[in-house]
């Protein structure tokens, strides 16, 4: 995956508030269930970053002060998307987003934009407070993808991907998906507790998939909003191979497999491997999000 080294990224879209300091205690997602229950989805589930109890509000901290803000410094052209791994994360989501506004205007979907929040450890949201061992999830509260970068080493170390820049582009495509069904209405059908391998939470954890594929499809042809041109300049083969093995190594059969020993359809939240690689296969060969229709 390349960017055109000469685009302008739009850091605003992204904000950086690794290193900040959170403040009080309060319960996390993946803590102690209080209050009211709100739903996240994420990418993967081990004991889970998607349908938890979540504590209700969450004070809701400002976003942290520009010193800390490193993004908006380092991260102003697709050169810096093409050598650090924070710059490459605001490019993505600056595509992602662009094409689903180009999307919208085709009437497909009213896309409204989404930041990404760049965190470290923990971070305050509207669906509670959450530390990174969630991994990378969507708060539909706040309308807004929290990240923290190491969940991609942990990708590779712990959940045994390939890795590579278009793996962390699938993740982050795969969290705008979610964003995509919460403006469609369609992200509540996964917060009925249920789960299974025909289970509306995995429904919807492919069509998230399925819609990270679609862009995937558009990614180097979608136009950028600062030069005209695409921003992504090429995707290779090797690239979708690295997101296909991505999307395979966080399907719940092998994440069982490896922490528990066993594989129990009857739990599975997010889809199995195959299942997760077909339906980034669909959108990705198709180009179409009519296409992703998980729940016929
Ligand atoms: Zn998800």
């Amino acid at each position: 995956m390349q960017f055109d080294d000469n685009a302008r990224l739009d850091t605003s879209e992204v904000q950086d508030v690794r290193g900040s300091r959170i403040p009080g205690g309060g319960a996390t997602i993946g803590g102690g269930i209080v209050g009211l229950v709100v739903l996240v989805v994420g990418l993967v589930l081990g004991i889970g970053p998607d349908q938890l109890g979540l504590s209700s509000g969450g004070d809701q901290s400002a976003p942290a002060s520009s010193s800390l803000a490193r993004v908006e410094q380092a991260c102003r052209t697709g050169q810096d998307a093409n050598t650090k791994d924070d710059c490459r994360i605001v490019a993505v989501v600056n595509s992602v987003q662009d094409y689903w506004t180009q999307e919208s205007a085709r009437g497909q979907v009213a896309y409204t934009k989404a930041s990404t929040v760049l965190f470290s450890r923990q971070v305050n949201t509207a669906c509670g407070n959450a530390t990174s061992e969630v991994g990378p999830f969507y708060c539909p509260g706040d309308q807004t993808v929290y990240l923290d970068l190491g969940f991609f080493d942990e990708l590779r170390t712990k959940f045994g991907a390939t890795g590579g820049p278009f793996a962390q582009a699938y993740v982050v495509a795969h969290e705008y998906g979610h964003h995509v069904q919460d403006l469609q209405g369609t992200l509540g059908r996964s917060q009925n507790g249920l789960t299974g391998a025909d289970s509306a939470s995995v429904k919807t954890e492919l069509q998230a998939d399925c819609y990270a594929g679609v862009w995937a499809h558009h990614a180097t042809t979608v136009k950028d909003e600062s030069t005209g041109r695409p921003l992504i300049t090429s995707l290779t083969d090797a690239d979708v191979k690295d997101g296909l093995d991505a999307a395979a190594a966080v399907g719940d059969d092998r994440i069982q497999e490896e922490f528990q020993g066993r594989v129990t359809p009857d739990t599975w939240t997010h889809g199995s491997s195959e299942q997760r690689q077909q339906w980034f296969g669909v959108g990705y060969r198709t180009g179409d999000m009519a296409r992703c229709d998980t729940f016929r």
